[in-house]
């Protein structure tokens, strides 16, 4: 399973003479893209030294496109071009979202076969979207290690179907990636443990992320992985508890009906002060608003936890019903693996720590656990 930086025999040391393979997490938030350097799997960042790419694509005036952070940053300004979370239409049609599409802000196309999106450069689907966000992971992984990739191993969800999985592969085909193969995303978490040459025994995988929960119950015997279930929430993420405190802002600051910009901004400065909460015992919120009202707030780490607590025991649910659904009770889960920026949030340790009896697995970075594998 592991990913390796294979020097053909008899082939001399010159760098783009190396075969390079990567691990790509395609991510509904962020994406990321890994390597085996000297025995050991590591991400690989840009040139501002980030290692995760924002999922979000930009179309701009005259063919140009913009990926990542310059992408995420010009979304309030231009979102009808701008694509994000596009893994949740991968793979997927108009009728599969029904009820969801109008929350969405971009303008659908007609196609019944395949979703498209209006944009200034014409049609898009979330498999070209997809493309967009490997095309920027294989260029920086190919300047970073100095040659053409000749293979890539890309990470899915466990519960990606058959169409989900192939339109992923499609994407790959489009940036002109050879797909090794697709992994599964609790299944390479697993391995970035360590887990596949030294135990055996069920595995629980809580994976909080930017907008989706998922749990996986993995059984490991003889060195192979097999899913024994999955759940989740597709809509529970890292985003609503920045939402939760985006409304506790509005109250405290007594601020309704706030434009589109401000909005923006200051769910912005919630997520940022979410993050701050995971170190720090108490965090400051100022802005000025566009009309001149200010805002000025500190919070402290348990005003934060009291306010999304019921957010994290929102978790525990589909946790219940994975495990019922393998087959196993909680006492019989060898380890649990944390995978997510979301599960830095202490309180969200302690929930998983204190329904499983015992500390988690999570030493590795949430965010790059996935791509590590
Ligand atoms: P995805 O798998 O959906 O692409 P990630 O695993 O990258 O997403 O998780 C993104 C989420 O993790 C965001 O909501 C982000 O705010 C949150 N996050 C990242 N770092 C921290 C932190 N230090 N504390 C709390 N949340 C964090
Ligand atoms: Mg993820």
């Amino acid at each position: 399973m592991a990913l390796l930086q294979i020097a053909e025999p008899g082939m001399s040391a010159a760098p783009h003479q190396h075969r390079l393979a990567v691990g790509i997490d395609l991510g509904t938030t962020n994406s990321l893209v890994a390597t085996v350097k000297s025995g050991s799997a590591a991400c690989i960042a840009d040139e501002q030294g980030r290692v995760t790419l924002p999922s979000v694509v930009r179309y701009c005036e005259e063919a140009r496109t913009e990926t990542g952070y310059d992408a995420l940053k010009a979304q309030k300004i231009d979102p009808l071009n701008t694509i994000s979370s596009a893994k949740r239409l991968i793979g997927r049609t108009l009728a599969d979202l029904k009820q969801d599409s109008h929350y969405l802000p971009y303008r659908f196309g007609s196609n019944e076969r395949i979703i498209e999106m209006q944009t200034r450069q014409g049609a898009k689907t979330p498999i070209d979207v997809s493309a967009e966000i490997l095309r920027s992971l294989k260029t920086r992984a190919e300047n970073a290690l100095g040659g053409e990739l000749t293979g890539a191993v890309i990470t899915v969800p466990a519960y990606f179907d058959d169409a989900q999985r192939q339109a992923t592969k499609d994407a790959a085909r489009l940036t002109g990636l050879n797909v090794l193969r697709l992994l599964n995303e609790p299944t390479a978490a697993a391995i970035a443990y360590g887990l596949d040459n030294a135990s055996e025994g069920t595995f629980v995988v809580y994976d909080l992320g930017g907008g989706t929960f998922d749990v996986s119950v993995l059984q490991l015997s003889k060195g192979l992985f097999e899913v024994k279930a999955t759940g989740g929430n597709s809509a529970l993420g890292g985003d609503d508890f920045d939402h939760r405190l985006f409304c506790h802002l509005l109250e405290q600051n007594k601020l309704s009906q706030l434009n589109e910009q401000d909005s923006q901004l200051l769910l912005s400065l919630a997520r940022a002060a979410k993050e701050a909460l995971t170190a720090d015992n108490s965090t400051t919120i100022q802005a000025v608003l566009s009309d001149g009202r200010k805002v000025d707030s500190t919070i402290t780490r348990q005003e934060f936890q009291n306010l999304t607590q019921h957010l994290v025991a929102k978790t525990i649910e589909p946790v219940k019903q994975a495990l019922k659904d393998a087959g196993v009770t909680k006492a019989a889960i060898k380890g649990v693996i944390m995978v997510g920026g979301a599960t830095r949030m202490p309180h969200v340790q302690q929930a998983v720590a204190t329904y499983f009896g015992q500390t988690p697995l999570n030493n590795l970075n949430p965010d790059e656990v996935v791509a590590l594998g």
